[in-house]
């Protein structure tokens, strides 16, 4: 008889892949749960370094499945040395390599800074796009990055999902879905419109510090009023 593995058990606060889900939030909950991390966080700002939308694009571009902080040892240094469009794709993906080798996937991300750039300079006179589907052409760059660009750079009312906004609408309530494209839909849907644009913002620094993807630290949580999560993660003993 073969021997029957151990199964492990789920993570008790869910998964990248597979979040708990919590009963939806109503409409009025959803936006007294986001005027709470509004009343904490007035301004909030992406944590990535960049000047201008070119240097954001490729910041967000190098974020992929890395933090903003390895990105942020690197791109420094390699905005000094091409700071534009132009002088990134005269850098080339060999030039640009040196500069990101810390970061996880960084000879595809090198090459792909090099050709976007090239496209910027050949189809969009050196300049990035407001446009999403011109965005979404370049190279590296999907919908969650287009919709950061167009967030941050352009002040459009768009929500890039990355795991940690998939994660919190899912286990909150407030815009659970099966995909990221659901979890945007939803949050897009539900958001009063002018918390919309923050909102991207409010969502994934709750879920980098707060409502961790481990355990989330419901304790200190200044929107656990609003949350809908049943297994709310209480104070540890002093
Ligand atoms: S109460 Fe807990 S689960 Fe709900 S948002 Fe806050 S940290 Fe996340």
């Amino acid at each position: 008889m073969p021997r029957q593995l151990a199964r492990e058990a789920p993570p008790l606060h869910g998964s990248a892949r597979a979040p708990r889900r919590a009963r939806l939030m109503s409409r009025d909950q959803a936006a007294a749960f986001l005027r709470a991390l509004a009343a904490a966080n007035p301004a909030p700002e992406t944590e990535l370094l960049y000047r201008d939308p070119f240097t954001l694009l490729v910041a967000v571009v190098l974020s992929a499945q890395t933090t903003d902080a390895a990105v942020n040892k690197c791109t420094p240094a390699l905005f000094e040395a091409a700071p534009t469009p132009a002088a990134m794709a005269a850098l080339g993906a060999e030039g640009i390599a040196p500069h990101i080798r810390r970061i996880g996937l960084w000879q595809a991300k090198a090459r792909n800074v090099a050709a976007l750039a090239q496209q910027l300079v050949e189809r969009h006179g050196g300049e990035v796009p407001r446009d999403r589907a011109a965005l979404e052409a370049l190279p590296g760059v999907g919908r969650k990055t287009a919709n950061v660009v167009l967030n941050v750079a352009f002040g459009e009312n768009t929500m890039a999902v990355d795991t940690h906004i998939f994660r919190l609408g899912n286990r909150t309530g407030l815009a659970p879905g099966k995909t990221p494209r659901e979890v945007e839909d939803a949050l897009v849907k539900r958001c009063p419109p002018e918390l919309l644009r923050d909102a991207h913002h409010w969502l994934i620094l709750h879920g980098r510090y707060v409502c961790k993807a481990r355990a989330p630290d419901c304790w200190r949580c200044v929107a656990a009023a609003h949350c809908n999560y049943r297994d709310k993660v209480p104070a540890p003993p002093a």
